[in-house]
């Protein structure tokens, strides 16, 4: 009872501080996550980011001995901005998917789970907690649906009905027994838009993903983008949107409740010109407090240059061919010479034949070759 009383004092004061949802789960192991997992790692469908242990991700007593309950948080970001910049010829942008809008959502929760720690210390004699966002080892989904947070989607998202997929998770595993909440109903039905939805497959059964196949993963590579995502990724910088963005659940949530999660459309929506030229300081003053910037700038404009490849941006050829011919790291010189291949104007084909005396990269003479090939088969 006394537990019933504090629960009720957190979900007040966890509203205050702005946490949109909060649930209560058990702290017991997730057996059926850990299968999953098993079964996620024996078909290479991870995508090599994820931390820990199959072990660390789903027990989580190995972060807190003394675990009895878990906090799940789920803080809601919004869908559409205010005002899109145009995106038009001669003066193309490029896109960051709407987790990575507004502050760093790591940095933002957080420090609403050190607030509520420091809250939950202040009243209880001996807590003790671990909180995670994110890059923990706790699986976020897992803990966020036993918390009744909401349903684990076919694509893959936990789903609230409050506030659809876009939200992000968070959670503390506490030493204290709280009573738990009861799992959200599974919502989809017999609905598969976002699996018909997804360019390239990654959603290869419902709740299953192929990381190593979806784009949100692809953007965030740093090596030779591989041929057959070029065409499909489109204009995207940073992550994928297109598997939330068709889910009915998530019609006309669009959810402004943080000043903080508000996406500066420039920085969003950048143009992707300029981007080719931004210096490493430049970069971290403008971008790094986006959750897309981790990775650093070099996916980033590799991923510029596919999109400008994408758009033909004839105006943008210049700048690739002075990549092409100059830029020390190999995979913006190759993917420079595939788009000026790609788009295709024709001074661009003596500009990669000339560059090609020089180049000893094996695999940028590879990408110069496929840029050729394009004039060829004009
Ligand atoms: Fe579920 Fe349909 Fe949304 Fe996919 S698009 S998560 S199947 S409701």
């Amino acid at each position: 009872m006394a537990n019933e009383t504090l629960k009720a004092e957190i979900i007040e004061y966890a509203k205050s501080i702005g946490i949109d949802k909060i649930g209560f789960a058990a702290a017991n192991p997730f057996a059926e996550m850990k299968s999953r997992l098993k079964m996620q790692q024996d078909d290479d469908y991870q995508s090599g980011f994820e931390k820990g242990t199959i072990e660390e991700r789903t027990e989580p007593e190995l972060h807190l001995d003394d675990a009895e309950s878990i906090i799940a948080i789920a803080v809601a970001y919004p869908s559409r901005m205010k005002s899109r910049p145009t995106n038009k010829k001669g003066n193309r942008r490029g896109n960051f998917c709407r987790a990575s809008w507004g502050h760093d959502y790591h940095i933002v929760l957080n420090e609403k789970l050190e607030k509520l720690e420091a809250y939950i210390a202040s009243r209880v004699t001996g807590f003790r907690s671990r909180s995670m966002v994110d890059t923990g080892e706790l699986s976020d989904r897992a803990v966020a649906e036993r918390a009744g947070i909401g349903f684990s989607g076919k694509n893959c998202s936990i789903i609230t009905p409050e506030f659809g997929s876009y939200v992000y998770l968070g959670e503390m595993i506490t030493n204290i027994p709280f009573p738990s909440d009861e799992p959200v109903d599974d919502g989809c039905g017999d609905c598969t838009l976002c699996i018909e939805a997804c360019p390239t497959g990654a959603l290869v059964a419902p709740g299953r993903l192929n990381a190593q196949n979806c784009i949100a993963f692809v953007t965030q590579t740093k090596g030779f983008m591989p041929d057959e995502y070029r065409e499909k990724v489109g204009n995207q910088l940073y992550g994928f949107d297109t598997c939330q963005l068709v889910c009915p659940k998530n019609k006309g949530i669009d959810t402004h409740h943080h000043p903080e999660l508000e996406p500066d459309p420039e920085l969003v929506k950048p143009e992707l010109l300029p981007l080719l030229s931004i210096s490493n300081r430049e970069f971290k003053q403008s971008f790094g407090k986006m959750a897309g910037s981790w990775r650093g700038k070099k996916p980033i404009q590799r991923n510029a240059i596919i999109a400008l490849a994408h758009y033909k941006e004839t105006s943008a050829v210049d700048r690739l061919i002075e990549l092409m011919k100059e830029d020390p790291r190999p995979v913006i010189r190759g993917t420079a010479a595939w788009a000026i291949g790609k788009i295709g104007r024709e001074d661009g084909r003596q500009a990669i034949l000339d560059c090609q005396q020089q180049e000893v990269d094996e695999e940028v003479l590879e990408e110069m070759a496929k840029g050729l090939a394009y004039f060829s088969h004009r």
